[in-house]
């Protein structure tokens, strides 16, 4: 192998794998200092697994040619960029190389598409496999399925990797029509109705037969890219929403986008990358998966964008004053949830320890509770705290007044673009 060419077309291959974000990736700055192969400074990042491990991998694409031209891609054919494209082999022998020089603990890979998908999709697949069964490689591997790949080739996949995931890109179909008009969501729609049943049958089968094979363990995933077209909180909301009941999806990442690409179709070049947007996206992601909310109740037609001041369970907080105060002793779970500054541990911490006597504004804080923002919202065994003549609009100025976000010193540019 050339070891030069090979460092050459991870740079390429890593530069352009950098802006999926359906991995939670972050940069790593590991150098190879006794000439082994690469350099794992480009290429490495961090994810972390369903019980909360941070495991480092290899993040490449195969190759970033592709034939076709959505807009708001690096790797779009009509891009003039330099180009590379792995083999088969030589992908497994950098992920059994890093891996035994422990840089990272997985692979995720990710690909242009060479010819058509299920060209490309095949040799995803036979990285997979080779790993798996020439290496008895045991570390974690995320494909990116092709849209468009037969139902035969995401089955295999689904047996060496451990999640797979299919990228919806947009939104909406309208959003995907205008930037991607080479695709079409019903490609995207197909492996992931596929991948939904063959990993419930799967289970199934597990539960009956010990030996039976496991099928993408870590389940499926998505992205879509938030900002390039005008789509509002609602709108890429429900599609979330529809994606997670429908679909199954273990997550779905919502990727500011960023302008890397003159085009009339997207914002300017020097749009800035909508940070606090995608962080308040994920917010009401979590509140929609974990705390019991409705996508309506957090969004809808009077209410279409997330607020950008303040986290979605504040803002439906302020909203809904008439549903406060909560008395901390005697609320349902899921009520307590939907208090700001109460989170899933603390909340059932609180309904462990009431049992053994009515808690207090001390006993609150030991669980984690941010009484900054709750104080407003609860009662307990304390003196009540003064909010009787406070609206919801003098709780958000107080909150705002004592809030440490980082994100809120974005607030007033993200305002100004959407
Ligand atoms: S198909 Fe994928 S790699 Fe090709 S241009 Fe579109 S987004 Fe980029």
């Amino acid at each position: 192998m050339n070891a030069d060419r090979i460092t050459e077309k991870l740079n390429i291959l890593a530069d352009a794998a950098k802006y999926d974000v359906s991995c939670a990736s972050s940069g790593s700055k590991r150098k190879n200092e006794n000439k082994g192969l690469g350099n794992a400074s480009n290429g490495i990042c961090h994810s972390y697994t369903e019980d909360g491990r941070c495991v480092s991998l290899l993040k490449i694409l195969l190759t970033n040619h592709c034939i076709f031209d959505c807009a708001y891609c690096v790797s779009r054919k009509s891009n003039d960029i330099q180009r590379a494209a792995f083999t088969v082999q030589e992908v497994v022998d950098l992920t059994i190389n890093f891996y035994r020089r422990n840089y990272i603990e997985g692979l995720f890979l990710s690909s242009g598409i060479f010819k058509d998908a299920d060209f490309t999709m095949e040799r995803l697949v036979r990285i997979a496999k080779k790993l798996r069964t020439e290496h008895n490689f045991n570390g974690y591997i995320h494909l990116k399925s092709i849209p468009g790949a037969s139902d035969e080739l995401m089955n295999e996949a689904g047996l060496y990797a451990d999640r797979l995931s299919v990228n919806l890109e947009m939104p909406t179909e309208a959003g995907l029509k205008l930037l991607a008009p080479d695709k079409n969501q019903a490609d995207m729609i197909k492996p992931m109705g596929y991948l939904k049943n063959a990993i419930i049958q799967r289970t199934e089968e597990k539960k009956l037969f010990k030996k039976a094979p496991i099928f993408a363990p870590a389940g499926q995933s998505t992205q879509v890219i938030i900002g390039a077209t005008p789509e509002n909180d609602s709108e890429v909301l429900r599609s979330a929403n529809y994606f997670y009941k429908n679909f199954n999806l273990k997550r779905v990442y919502y990727s500011g986008y960023v302008p890397v690409l003159a085009d009339s179709r997207l914002p300017a070049l020097n749009t800035s990358v909508p940070m606090v947007r995608e962080n308040r996206l994920y917010q009401a992601d979590w509140l929609m998966r974990f705390y019991g909310f409705k996508v309506n109740e957090i969004v809808n037609d009077a209410q279409p964008h997330l607020d950008l001041d303040i986290d979605p369970k504040l803002s439906w907080a302020i909203r809904n004053m008439q549903a406060f105060p909560v008395n901390i002793n005697k609320a349902d779970l899921q009520m307590i949830l939907r208090v700001p500054g109460i989170g899933l541990l603390s909340a059932q911490k609180i309904v462990s320890a009431r049992k053994f006597g009515k808690l207090n504004w001390d006993q609150l804080k030991k669980m984690g509770v941010a009484l900054n923002r709750a104080k407003y919202f609860v009662i307990c065994n304390s003196t009540e705290f003064e909010r009787r003549d406070l609206t919801g609009n003098n709780i958000k100025q107080f909150i705002l007044a004592t809030s440490q976000s980082k994100f809120l010193k974005n607030t007033q540019v993200q305002l100004n673009l959407f």
